[in-house]
């Protein structure tokens, strides 16, 4: 007889499944993702939708679903960003216009505004 054992190695590990873990979903592909890639390997938490529709921009040429980009285009140079929410497109056209004196137009959805180099 063996001695009452080891079933508990049997036991599935007790997963919990996380509800709150965020998808995306993109039209253009037809495909889903779940973000728990985003939040448990490279730990960005609340900006890993935001990370995510980046880098799928980046590699694909658009955006998923619900992510509306802010462009910053800067009117004397060729540099441009663009941002999934509102205030890091605001600080980099900000700080764009503070170092360089550079005027930058922030278009979102078809809404465009300048942000004015200051005196
Ligand atoms: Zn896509
Ligand atoms: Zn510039």
């Amino acid at each position: 007889m063996s001695p009452p054992t080891d079933d508990d190695f049997q036991r599935p590990i007790p997963t919990d499944p996380i509800d709150d873990t965020p998808t995306v979903s993109c039209s253009q592909c037809d495909d889903e993702w779940d973000l728990s890639h985003e939040l448990d390997v490279l730990q960005l938490g609340n900006q890993s939708v935001e990370q995510f529709a980046l880098d799928h921009h980046r590699h694909t040429g658009h955006f998923p679903d619900g992510a509306t980009p802010w462009v910053a285009t800067c009117q004397q140079c060729p540099d441009a960003e663009q941002f999934i929410s509102e205030t890091p497109a605001r600080r980099w056209a900000r700080t764009h216009t503070r170092h360089t004196r550079h005027d930058v137009e922030l278009v979102h959805e078809d809404e465009v505004e300048s942000v004015i180099a200051s005196e």
